[in-house]
């Protein structure tokens, strides 16, 4: 094996509030039940900023982060069953769990007690290689390109979490107009479902964006929708827009918080919560979270808004989504 196949490059976070830097490493091996991805394409997800940030606690330092990995298995560990070299594979969010807890053991995974989660506190996909617990990583539908499906691994699986989270009604209004509103918006509008998306107040773009993929409205998010709402799925890391969301649905009506974080939630009026409104926040995937949405993205014809970047421009691709310069998903390729 000639010396340059024995090393990668990946963008390390070595303190939250810096630049990434490319660093040359060894490739890993993978060990016990693990499986070494030659990555091909990675997702920039807004939780890589709150890692990027500092705003998540306790993040695996230096950390590569990405946690919408697409590539092909180079090597398997010990143990593993399942996979084939060569094989394309999607590593999400859900890095591995205990098995063990009372969350795991009920069907509650995502809400495990001893996680780890890629790109956060186990090294993720900004990346030309990784290595990843076998157990929670999936094949992938074809029809998405490698950048394409990179999305589906985050926006898609934690996005369908919340869509799921928000019940069945017919009306659906989501916050916030990035990667996972233009995915689940699409699966929405497959369904039947009227989509109405609250953009940053003034991004007429966002809200043309979101027309084109199956909204029945588009507008600010201190605008009233023109119809109560059933459910709201908030993306934007806003905690203002809850009170807002709330005023927005009727009564039994449920407001899903779909990010890992957000600013505060100011104070309101109990008569907004009053008639069995909900605030629920979710957290996380479940694997049977991430089969059902992988078998549900090829029927519902959805395609991906994707913005390439070469790898060595991850801190490029973080600023423009900080920025909301972005329309649909900021990918790293190879
Ligand atoms: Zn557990
Ligand atoms: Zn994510």
């Amino acid at each position: 094996m000639q010396a340059s196949m024995n090393v990668m490059r990946a963008m390390v976070l070595d303190r939250p509030g810096q630049p990434l830097v490319m660093r040359e490493r060894p490739v890993p091996q993978p060990g016990s039940g693990e499986i070494l991805v030659a990555v091909s394409a990675c997702g920039v997800c807004r939780t890589d900023l709150h890692v990027v940030d500092g705003e998540l606690p306790h993040p695996k330092l230096p950390i590569v982060p990405g946690h919408e990995i697409v590539g092909r298995v180079a090597a398997l560990g010990t143990g593993v069953v399942g996979f084939d070299i060569g094989q394309r594979v999607g590593v999400p969010w859900l890095g591995s769990t205990d098995g063990v807890c009372p969350y795991c053991l009920s069907g509650r995974e995502n809400l495990c007690d001893a996680p780890l989660f890629t790109g956060y506190t186990r090294d993720g996909g900004y990346a030309t290689h990784t290595v990843a617990d076998a157990r929670y990583c999936f094949g992938l539908p074809a029809g998405f390109d490698d950048a394409a499906a990179a999305p589906l691994l985050c926006a898609g699986l934690i996005g369908w979490r919340s869509y799921r989270m928000a019940g069945e009604g017919a009306a659906l209004g989501i916050y916030g107009f990035g990667a996972a509103a233009h995915i689940l918006a699409q699966v929405a509008a497959w369904q039947g479902r009227r989509v109405y998306a609250f953009t940053r107040p003034g991004d007429s773009a966002a809200q043309a964006f979101a027309r084109t993929l199956g909204a029945v409205w588009a507008g600010s998010s201190d605008e009233t929708p023109p119809e109560p709402l059933d459910a709201a799925i908030i993306f934007a890391p806003v905690g203002a827009l809850v009170p807002t969301a709330l005023r927005a649905v009727k009564k039994g009506g449920r407001v899903v918080c779909g990010g890992i974080h957000m600013s505060d939630i100011p104070s309101f009026p109990y008569a907004i919560l009053w008639e069995e409104r909900q605030v629920i926040s979710v957290a996380n995937l479940t694997r049977a979270d991430a089969r059902e949405f992988l078998a549900i993205a090829p029927k519902s014809g959805l395609k991906t808004a994707v913005v390439r970047y070469p790898l060595e421009h991850a801190n490029d691709a973080l600023e423009d989504l900080r920025s909301g310069r972005l329309r649909g998903a900021a990918v790293l390729c190879r």
